[in-house]
């Protein structure tokens, strides 16, 4: 169970001494049930409290780092089963898979495919996070190399596949640094394999289809000294997987079930079709993904659904206010006011771009929200355009005091008149329409103010 701050509070010393690092017992109190302070830090617990403490003030399932470095991926550390109770906040790792079986130029395409691919979408740069090495020839020489031709290339995390613990200490000894992640453990082999991630400091998967297995496995590997595990429940079907994933997951949050409080691992490569399996991992809890080497448009979809599943849905993904610019625009380019919601922000531009009009575009303030909720709300007002005007020093960028609103913003076109000075022209409500506008309003009616 996790403890309340008040219930922490109460079984502190209450010196207020602040060797802990906290000016007061309460905040230690209050900081130790956010899961963000250490009970070691307080040297006047005994043994036992702080044995409590560790372990209900520990998140209820473990933050796992795949790989080292710039594009390590941290996966876990989630505290809620559905994600309009708070958010889900480390998006699952997903690794493409390679065959020991293939030759080293394909190895080598894939590897550089997952390090140069990116996806740009609503301001960030989508990316897949690394391989997958199986062990599909049996041979721990085959495999050793297989390793080794994406260690050529690799600067991502790597997942490696065998069931034999020598194919996959020839693995290690090419990557193990690099801290791997192991598949897998299993009752029959862990006593062979957990020795080795021990060893190299890797994320080590656990293989059963019962969960009291991997819960039964996951203490042993745990005592054995491997302080970072996956679970994979090894479902037959996808319905298997969405029922145990969810019992995994379920137990670890109300911690009915600590042992099973690690990040679950699905490949999805064992399903058809297996973009289903990619969507049910990432709408259901899967911390490490494992596919084969997508189409395109497969990974577009995969990487898509990850942002937005993955997004607090309680923030919407937000543009940085300010004067942006749309091609070269010039002191006689309109001048086009717009919300900072990104999805909003990011579909104009794309119109914008597409018409070839360049445009001077004024992204104002609106809390992330789109511009029908924000003037509904009062965050788009005439109040916030003088404002920005303002502040983005917009006057100094052109000769005209022509501003284009949204046309959902039609209702305030006014108010923003007579606050600010501009003429106001009111744009089409649907972006796909915008460059037919600005032909209509502003190229055929000469470049300047109307
Ligand atoms: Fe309180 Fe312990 Fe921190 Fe001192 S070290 S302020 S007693 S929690």
């Amino acid at each position: 169970m996790a403890l309340k701050a008040l219930e922490i509070y109460k079984m502190l010393p209450k010196k207020n001494c602040k060797e802990c690092g906290y000016p007061t017992c309460l905040t230690f109190a209050m900081k130790l049930a956010a899961g963000k302070a250490d009970a070691d830090t307080c040297p006047y617990l005994d043994e036992d409290t702080k044995q409590l403490l560790r372990g209900a003030t520990r998140p209820p399932i473990q933050l796992v780092k795949l790989g080292v470095g710039e594009r390590s991926v941290p996966v876990g550390d989630e505290i809620v089963l559905f994600r309009h109770e708070k958010a889900f906040y480390h998006p699952p790792g997903i690794f493409f898979t390679v065959s020991d079986l293939w030759g080293r130029a394909r190895i080598v395409v894939a590897a550089e495919r997952v390090m140069e691919e990116i996806f740009p979408r609503v301001g960030e740069n989508l990316r897949f996070n690394g391989l997958a090495v199986r062990n599909e020839s049996g041979s721990p020489d085959a495999f050793g190399k297989a390793v080794a031709a994406v260690e050529e290339v690799a600067e991502f995390p790597e997942v490696l596949i065998s069931g034999s613990a020598e194919a996959l200490a020839a693995g290690l000894a090419r990557c193990g640094n690099y801290r791997p992640v192991i598949h897998a453990a299993t009752l029959e082999n862990h006593e062979q394999v957990a020795p080795l991630a021990k060893r190299f400091g890797c994320p080590l998967v656990l293989r059963a289809r019962d969960p009291g297995d991997l819960a039964r496995l996951a203490k042993t590997c745990t005592e054995l000294g491997v302080r970072d595990l996956l679970l994979d429940p090894a479902p037959a079907t996808l319905g298997e997987f969405i029922h145990s994933s969810t019992s995994i997951r379920r137990k670890a949050i109300d911690r009915s079930d600590p042992d099973l409080g690690h990040p679950v691992y699905l490949d999805a490569t064992a399903f058809v079709p297996e973009e289903a399996a990619i969507v049910t991992g990432i709408l259901k809890y899967a911390g490490v993904i494992v596919t084969s080497v997508l189409s395109p448009g497969n990974a577009r979809m995969a990487l898509t659904l990850r942002q937005n599943i993955y997004t607090d849905p309680q923030k919407p993904i937000q543009m940085t206010p300010g004067l942006y610019r749309v091609g070269e625009p010039g002191p006689d380019s309109p001048m086009l006011a717009t919300v900072n919601f990104s999805l909003t922000y990011f579909t104009l531009l794309g119109y914008l771009e597409a018409s070839r009009i360049p445009c001077h575009l004024l992204v104002v303030d609106t809390e992330g929200f789109s511009v029908l909720t924000a003037v509904a709300a009062g965050k788009f007002s005439e109040r916030l355009m003088k404002e920005s005007l303002d502040r983005f020093q917009v006057a100094g960028q052109v000769k005209h005091r022509v501003l284009i609103i949204p046309g959902y913003a039609a209702p305030l076109s006014g108010r923003i008149e007579e606050v600010t000075g501009w003429k106001v022209l009111v744009g089409p409500r649907d972006a796909a329409d915008i460059g037919e506008f600005l032909e209509r309003e502003w190229v055929a009616k000469g470049q300047s103010a109307p």
